[in-house]
């Protein structure tokens, strides 16, 4: 197997008594678009930082392609870094900014660099921008600079720092897109800082997910969402419902909705008997309507309804059960929008269930 681009073994890092990065050990491969995901201050921009080379580590190795880079500064290390505030000048010239980098390469004549320089713009949608005056582009574009600048230095890892926050949400989504395309042709290693959820789950390959300096999970998109590793990732990720349930042996009951057997791999933490929780997406709950058959049912009360066009999300309250679950459905021709205060029947699917340990 090849050896990882990025590989960090029992990292930790102090700033002074505070503990910001704990045992980190993570293997990120060639050519991997992965993000590193969490809630604000979990560490996830320290250790960013530390695989540039702008934070040292205190503990633990890091490789960067093979080699042990302790005490190796942010420019001999493989990797460029976009940030947050583009940090674009913006007395200069669009040409001017992406051609920073190559300032110092007197291996290339300024016809060399200006190729280079039209090759970054083309391959981030800036073609013709050249001779723009930097401070005359929008956000999405000044990203796009960033980029262009960051990329045309061929790192073989480009580590992102929330390049895209301070974008709004449509500029966001297209760009999101675009990033992914932009890594997927030039094949470079993406490293993504995010603290948006649904971003990391669009973009990446895989996603390490960090709370309080330490990794939660490291999984695919889908893998994280279906198989939260424990409840804290799986309230990060996406919406999900818990209810309280007993597990006896792989029957599990739950409250509200019924007994069911269920599969090892649906308990993360692994089943013991007893009292336990069961997590449900939205979108694996159903509402019977129109005489449908299905081969587990629930009665149930809507406790609140949420409206967006598309889809409908219902609360759903069960009669002796404190906690409503919520439950999606697509809004189609022929289904009625239901309304506060109607009777429901849940349809429900063992198989949607995750099972966690009593927390
Ligand atoms: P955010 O999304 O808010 O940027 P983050 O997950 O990227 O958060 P970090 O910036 O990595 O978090 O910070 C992790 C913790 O380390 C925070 O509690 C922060 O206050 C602390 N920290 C970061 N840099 C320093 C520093 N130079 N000195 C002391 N503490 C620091």
């Amino acid at each position: 197997m090849k050896s990882p681009i990025v590989a960090l073994k029992g990292v930790q890092k102090y700033y002074g008594d505070y503990h910001a990065l704990r045992d980190i050990s993570l293997e990120i491969a060639e050519g991997e678009f992965f993000s590193l995901l969490g809630p604000s201050g979990c560490g996830k921009t320290t250790l960013l930082r530390a695989i540039a080379g702008f934070e040292s580590v205190s503990e633990g190795t890091l490789h960067l392609d093979g080699r042990d880079v302790r005490g190796v500064p942010p420019n001999r290390r493989p990797t460029n870094m976009v940030f947050q505030s583009y940090a674009i000048f913006p007395h200069l010239s669009v040409a001017e900014n992406v051609g920073f980098g190559l300032r110092r390469r007197g291996d290339l004549n300024a016809t060399a660099k200006r190729a280079l320089v039209e090759d970054a713009l083309d391959m981030v949608g800036l073609d013709g921008y050249g001779g723009r005056a930097a401070h005359a582009l929008s956000g999405g574009q000044r990203q796009r600079v960033a980029l262009a600048r960051a990329l045309i230095l061929k790192p073989r890892v480009l580590l992102l720092d929330e390049p895209l926050s301070a974008l709004d949400k449509k500029l966001r989504e297209t760009m999101q897109a675009e990033l992914r395309r932009l890594q997927r042709h030039v094949g470079i290693t993406f490293v993504l800082v995010t603290h948006d959820q649904e971003e990391a789950l669009i973009m990446s390959d895989r996603i390490a997910v960090m709370f309080e300096g330490r990794i939660a999970q490291v999984a695919g998109p889908q893998a994280l969402y279906r198989r939260p590793a424990d409840r804290r990732v799986a309230e990060f990720i996406g919406m999900m419902s818990f209810l309280p349930a007993t597990a006896s042996g792989t029957r599990v009951e739950v409250a509200g909705l019924g007994t069911a057997e269920v599969a090892p791999d649906q308990a993360p933490g692994g089943l013991a008997d007893g009292a336990a929780e069961v997590g449900i997406r939205p979108e694996l709950l159903t509402l019977v309507q129109g005489g449908e058959s299905r081969p587990h049912t629930a009665p149930g009360t809507v406790a609140e309804v949420h409206y967006y066009g598309d889809m409908t999300y219902y609360e759903v309250a069960f009669d002796g059960v404190d906690r409503p679950v919520t439950i999606s459905m697509k809004n189609l021709p022929g289904r009625p929008v239901l309304e506060r205060g109607q009777a429901a029947i849940v349809g429900w699917d063992p198989r949607g269930w995750v099972v966690f340990g009593q927390s």
